[in-house]
């Protein structure tokens, strides 16, 4: 028997012992008090109805074992076997599952991300959905979180959730993870701020929060701190997004049906510089390059990015410190060699923003304006 075989049928023991018939849940049930209303939210006179979409990842893996909490299976349980584990869910919200994708969130690419970003739009469109959460790995989930935040048109909430350890496992955290997502978008003081990310008990906006650990569930940071706390079964706001986002951005999901190619190329000491080459030959229209502290381009790289750019394609200075600003014209001369760079946007980001970008404009003084508006 293969790995994920084996792995697939003691999971299944494994999810009837645990996932489906709500241990986690059960030690819900105490902590959320049914009297708890959110803090920062008026009393509503119905329960919202929230479309709970899965796209798969941990939050929907499941182990060979209890103590599998870093090695399991990610994407094979069904978003409607997550929500019928977590049955407090039920108590806050009327919830709708919906099965988009059953993939790791490494497998998302710009088609995936479209047909997510269309579907959740169709869905805010409809008057009897008053918001959305998202079940999503965790990998990519700052990546998706961002782009919805860019292009919906809408102030329904849309929450990403995701968990880093799958339900099968001691500790697990999906279940608490899921239940705060829905309280956040059935919450009304979470309209207007944007396609927010729950995880961990904080709330954060899906422009700044990226993943910071590989397998702790203290994962999640956002540079600025996050937005919110979720705390026994109440969301409470404490900041606000500072950067436009959904009803105020330039960009609507549904009337964009490709993204253009652009390539991130990490550096290091003794980076390749065929590496700008192979990016341009393989037709990105702009080049992230994640470049060292702030935005610092080794003597030798200079030419090739300076060719690159020569040939019409966007070169922009990322920092892979994953905090800071990168400041133009600083550690190079942006304004020669037309330049751009990114403000604080990570290089996973940078990406998601310059290919949007790009279906507007390709003047790079417009480009860089993007980059410190966004
Ligand atoms: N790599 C998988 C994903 O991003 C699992 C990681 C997770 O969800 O925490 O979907």
């Amino acid at each position: 028997m293969n790995r994920f075989a084996r792995v697939t049928t003691l999971a299944a023991a494994l999810l009837s012992a645990s996932l489906i018939s709500g241990t986690a849940s059960a030690q819900l049930a105490t902590a959320a008090q049914p009297s708890a209303a959110p803090a920062t939210a008026p009393a509503q006179a119905r329960k919202a109805n929230i479309v709970i979409i899965g796209t798969g990842g941990t939050i929907a893996g499941a182990g060979a074992s209890a103590i599998n909490t870093a090695a399991y299976q990610s994407a094979v349980v069904p978003v409607d076997k997550i929500i019928a584990s977590v049955p407090e869910v039920s108590k806050v919200a009327n919830v709708k599952g919906e099965q988009i994708f059953q993939i790791g969130s490494e497998s998302f690419n710009n088609e995936r991300l479209l047909k997510l970003g269309k579907r959740v739009s169709e869905l805010l469109k409809q008057p009897d959905v008053d918001g959305i959460v998202i079940t999503h790995g965790t990998d990519t989930i700052e990546e998706t979180a961002y782009f919805l935040n860019l292009t919906l048109k809408s102030d329904k909430p849309v929450v990403v959730v995701g968990s880093m350890r799958p339900g099968t496992a001691l500790g697990a955290d999906g279940a608490l993870n899921l239940y705060d997502a829905v309280l956040v978008a059935s919450n009304p003081a979470s309209k207007g701020k944007g396609t927010l990310v729950v995880l961990n008990d904080e709330i954060h906006t899906g422009r700044d929060v990226t993943k910071s650990n590989t397998f702790k569930a203290e994962t999640f940071r956002s540079q600025f701190g996050p937005l919110g706390y979720v705390v026994e079964g109440r969301s409470l706001f404490y900041r606000l997004p500072a950067r436009p986002h959904t009803l105020q951005t330039e960009w609507d999901i549904d009337k964009i049906d490709k993204l253009p190619e652009v390539a991130v190329v990490y550096a290091y000491g003794n980076v390749n510089p065929a590496s700008i080459d192979a990016a341009v030959k393989n037709g990105a229209k702009a080049i992230i390059y994640a470049a060292t502290g702030n935005g610092s381009v080794g003597d030798y790289m200079v030419e090739p990015l300076k060719a690159a750019r020569a040939k019409g394609v966007q070169i922009v200075r990322a920092s892979r410190t994953g905090s800071g600003v990168v400041v133009r014209n600083a550690e190079q001369p942006d304004d020669k060699y037309d330049w751009i760079v990114t403000d604080d946007q990570l290089p996973q980001k940078a990406r998601i923003l310059m290919a949007l970008a790009l279906t507007q404009t390709s003047d790079p003084k417009a480009l860089q304006q993007v980059f410190w508006k966004y």
